[in-house]
């Protein structure tokens, strides 16, 4: 579902915190600014991106400030946010400045903030978290309790604002607009990764791993010759020729999650699975230090992307997932007659073997994601068409699609 099916809310609320622990709330704010401050002249004029903000400034962020990590996350993407509706508007004409950040605020999220049944809510600061009781309207019609009361609007990003010496929290609410009818159980987009293909989905999706060979290579045949040189000046080339390559690179891999993500729209699921990072690591040929970072920030910028979108992300055991049949469970080294081909020895079964493996992490996230989360369990995973249901087997897609 796309951020547009969610509906928004904000209930304001006074907050009652005690004298002691207000001074911590203010040197949150002061260090927020700085963060927000320290984001901007780094990404002011090239990007508005969340996740290129954040890796820009994230490090500085943390080094300059007192900020804990999820608050520097925060702060590097209410940059974005604030970067793109700039760019928006000198796209109209305007001639807006690079933004001050001097209000005293601090954002907060499920992570960074949490509420309890006494009416409390604990806050993240920059050292220990303060708890602050909610100033809620007596009266039981106060427009706010609406949203604590009914189950399906789910607490979101929020703002903390201090005016006249007094602290207002600021809740952002959302549900999803069709929540009312929402599925009782979840669909799974399998995901392998892999470096000929750099992703392929359960849905048989594929995209190709050649574009980020290709920079591989371009960087190696590019460092190989400057050492060679070994000068001072080739050093620095080196360095600059890096820093593009990557840069086109992480084009690439945005293009490919962007993909990824809206195959999981498509097919309407509600989680994308993958393997561990570590396990997709640990199967790369020694030194291969390029797409172990690549698979790092592929995965960083799906789970991003996915989560802009209310899609969830698991990471499931690798065990025999190359090996195994995903049409009858079959499980043999034999089964893989060559890198590219999979070839079942007991049904016979033939499919390209990356497609087969994402099948397999489709089929094992439904298994082990069984607990609820979020009042929903994953039951299916999705294929191109239609859902599998372990154990119960196929069902044709019933134009659930969204083409
Ligand atoms: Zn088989």
């Amino acid at each position: 579902m796309s951020s547009e099916d969610y509906v928004r809310r904000t209930a304001v609320t006074r907050l009652d915190i005690p004298e002691s622990e207000s001074s911590l709330l203010r040197e949150t704010m002061q260090e927020w600014q700085n963060a927000c401050q320290i984001a901007a002249e780094r990404a002011w004029g090239s990007t508005t991106d969340a996740t290129s903000v954040q890796s820009m400034a994230y490090d500085a962020v943390r080094d300059e400030t007192d900020l804990k990590s999820q608050h520097s996350i925060l702060a590097t993407h209410r940059v974005a946010d604030t970067l793109r509706s700039i760019t928006e508007k000198n796209d109209r004409g305007w001639d807006a400045p690079k933004p001050q950040f001097t209000s005293p605020t601090v954002a907060y999220d499920q992570r960074s903030m949490s509420f309890f049944d006494d009416g409390t809510v604990s806050l993240a600061t920059v050292e220990t978290r303060v708890r602050a009781t909610l100033r809620l309207p007596d009266n039981e019609d106060g427009y706010q309790q609406q949203f604590f009361e009914n189950e399906s609007w789910e607490v979101t990003q929020s703002t903390l604002h201090e005016r006249d010496e007094a602290f207002f929290l600021h809740i952002g609410f959302k549900k999803t607009a069709e929540s009312d009818r929402q599925q009782e159980y979840g669909t799974v987009l399998g995901v392998d990764l892999g470096i000929d293909n750099i992703a392929v989905t359960s849905t048989a999706q594929f995209f190709s791993g050649d574009e980020l060979k290709h920079h591989r290579q371009e960087l190696r045949r590019k460092r190989r010759r400057l050492k060679q040189t070994g000068t001072r000046s080739a050093l620095r080339t080196l360095i600059h020729i890096e820093n593009k390559e990557r840069r086109i690179a992480r084009d690439t891999l945005h293009r490919v999650a962007n993909g990824v993500v809206a195959e999981a729209k498509r097919y309407c699921c509600d989680i994308i699975a993958f393997e561990a990072l570590d396990d997709i690591r640990g199967r790369l040929p020694d030194g291969d230090m390029f797409h172990s970072w690549a698979f790092g920030r592929l995965i960083e910028y799906i789970t991003y992307k996915a989560r802009g979108q209310g899609i969830g992300i698991t990471h499931v055991s690798p065990e025999y997932t190359s090996q195994r049949c995903a049409e009858c469970g079959h499980v043999a080294e034999a089964n893989r007659s060559s890198r590219e081909q999979f070839l079942c020895q007991s049904c016979g079964a033939s499919a390209n073997a990356d497609y087969n493996a994402a099948k397999n992490i489709g089929e094992r996230a439904v298994r082990r994601v069984q607990q609820p989360t979020r009042r929903m369990s994953v039951s299916r995973y999705a294929l191109k068409s239609g859902t599998v249901t372990p154990d119960e087997g196929f069902t044709p897609q019933d134009g659930r699609v969204r083409g």
